[in-house]
């Protein structure tokens, strides 16, 4: 008789745990609950039964791929980010839990001003959209704005598209194909009220050094020159010709860019003072910055 649903779970996650792996046992069940079509409370009711043998070898096969450290939601091909369902791929980041905190800063932002009771929809701009996390949680949770989101990547177009589509979002968020501001509207030049990235902000060194997961990711959405901070620079210079006065730019950041990012900022004397925001470890994860 094969092994029960407990049974393999336990089997597993000494498995991953002995591979290094952290999350071992959240991510035995969540890799059982994706190839048995339950969810992970499904599992829990079903703990005593055993599995079948085809069950026992498709599980088999992406413990194996989990083994050599490939990313959960890359297997599964989603993550859950703001509450919503994503669909990934290798060819997109897979959305950071601290970058909710992003999102939330930025609809804090859209909250105030419609407090204003201006009636245009307001404007605005993602740069490197990447699966389209950031803006269809901002467009979800803030249902007058309107977004053009741009991406070098056409794989990675491809992933936000389709979940632009699953949100039902198709009127409300435009994916411009290019790189950073490029190719972008002309009539939004200084008319947009947010321009918000999750910008590459990786080091090459940071990168060989990661998490065994990071290098399964897209390196074009994780290097970002050999300080980190190539990126940055290309926003900030040109983010002012997009935005109105008072507009919000809104950037994730690496925990140790902060000062750097500040003093970016600030060379282009077009922003108010940067404000710092931390994330729920701490760390500095966000700098905010609003055209004068
Ligand atoms: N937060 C990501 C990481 O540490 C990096 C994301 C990025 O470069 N924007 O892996």
């Amino acid at each position: 008789m094969n092994l029960t649903i407990g049974e393999v779970l336990q089997k597993t996650t000494a498995y991953f745990a002995a591979k290094g792996i952290e999350s071992a046992r959240l991510d035995a069940e969540l890799l059982l609950a994706h190839v048995l079509g339950l969810d992970r409370v499904g599992l829990y009711t079903d703990y005593h039964r055993p599995l079948t043998s085809q069950e026992v070898a498709a599980y088999r096969e992406v413990v194996a791929r989990r083994g050599r450290r490939e990313p959960v939601a890359y297997i599964t091909g989603h993550k859950e980010f703001y509450g919503l369902d994503f669909t990934v791929t290798p060819a997109v980041l897979i959305p950071r839990p601290e970058t909710e905190l992003l999102v939330e800063t930025v609809l804090e932002y859209l909250r105030d001003f419609s407090a204003t009771g201006e009636e245009d929809p307001p404007q605005v701009i993602e740069i490197g959209v990447g699966s389209g996390a950031i803006s269809v949680a901002l467009a979800v949770s803030s249902p007058s704005i309107r977004i053009y989101a741009s991406e070098i990547s056409q794989d990675a177009l491809a992933v936000a598209r389709e979940n632009i589509k699953k949100h039902g979002l198709e009127e409300r968020i435009t994916l411009v194909p290019g790189s950073f501001f490029s190719g972008l509207p002309e009539s939004l030049l200084g008319r947009v009220k947010v321009v918000v990235s999750n910008p590459p902000y990786l080091t090459g060194r940071e990168v060989a050094e990661g998490q065994p997961e990071v290098k399964h990711e897209p390196r074009q959405a994780l290097y970002g020159g050999p300080d980190g901070l190539a990126a940055y620079r290309q926003i900030i210079s040109e983010a002012s010709n997009w935005l109105r006065s008072g507009g919000l730019l809104a950037l994730e950041i690496g925990s140790a860019q902060a000062k750097d990012v500040v003093s970016l900022i600030g060379e282009t004397e077009a922003f108010s003072a940067p404000e710092i925001r931390t994330d729920y470890a701490g760390l500095d994860r966000i700098v905010l910055a609003f055209l004068r």
